[in-house]
């Protein structure tokens, strides 16, 4: 078996324990199998790119486990026709995942390393309908507002009220909420003409939202 077959058939397991773990969305399931999380991960992590956890990626961060990304983008509700927002490119993983199901995604990272990482490997792969900034992620992009779908990879203490508004009516948020890593819920947001609803989703364990300045470094 050559070492591409192998990262296959790792891949083709994990999509299958996915789905066994209630991820049903065709589309979510098709948009996982054709991102090569090997790519995202750094290199002494390779071998572990299709195992369902969380890796460490530089600047201290981490690459989500392939679970809560599903999970994540399977509860976003995501349309071929939607902008999209992500707060904390990160490795960029969650982006490409979302560039397949979406318009264009708008994804935000306060490192400019990783930000680097992360657009060289959308190029690689080809992925055009992504766009990136370094900034602060609880300010959004208020010169793309107002988005579909808002989908934040950081937790936060308490939901932004700059991406409440930069979301549309009819629009969702998915966003870690929670004061400690021992203490943080997966919250959806719906806004609609009538204001709010939040619903609590899934118990998580995120980075913190860390607002103020991005580091260029
Ligand atoms: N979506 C990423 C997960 C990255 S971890 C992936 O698929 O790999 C969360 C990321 O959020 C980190 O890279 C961190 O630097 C970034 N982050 C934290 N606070 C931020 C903020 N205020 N604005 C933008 N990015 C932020």
């Amino acid at each position: 078996m050559t070492a591409e077959d192998k990262i296959d058939t790792r891949k083709i397991e994990l999509v299958m324990q996915l789905r066994k773990r209630g991820i049903s969305d065709p589309r979510v399931l098709a948009a996982l199998e054709r991102t090569p999380r090997d790519v995202f991960v750094p290199d002494q992590f390779e071998e572990q790119a299709y195992d369902d956890h969380a890796l460490p990626i530089e600047c201290g961060q981490t690459i989500s486990q392939p679970f809560v990304v599903a999970f994540m983008t399977q509860a976003l509700g995501v349309g071929p026709r939607m902008k999209v927002l992500e707060v904390g490119t990160g490795s960029g993983y969650q982006a490409a995942v979302l560039a397949r199901l979406c318009r264009r995604v708008y994804s935000l990272e306060r490192y400019r390393t990783l930000l680097s990482q992360a657009e060289a490997r959308f190029r690689a792969l080809d992925l055009t309908n992504i766009t990136t900034k370094t900034g602060d992620g609880t300010k959004g992009w208020p010169e793309q507002a107002p988005f579909d779908r808002i989908i934040v990879t950081a937790a936060a203490e308490s939901v932004p009220d700059e991406l409440i508004h930069q979301l549309k009516i009819d629009g969702w948020m998915i966003i870690p909420v929670g004061r400690s890593v021992e203490d943080q819920t997966l919250m959806r947001i719906k806004k609609t003409e009538d204001g709010l609803t939040q619903e609590p989703l899934l118990p998580v364990r995120f980075v913190p939202l860390v607002a103020g300045r991005p580091n260029e470094a």
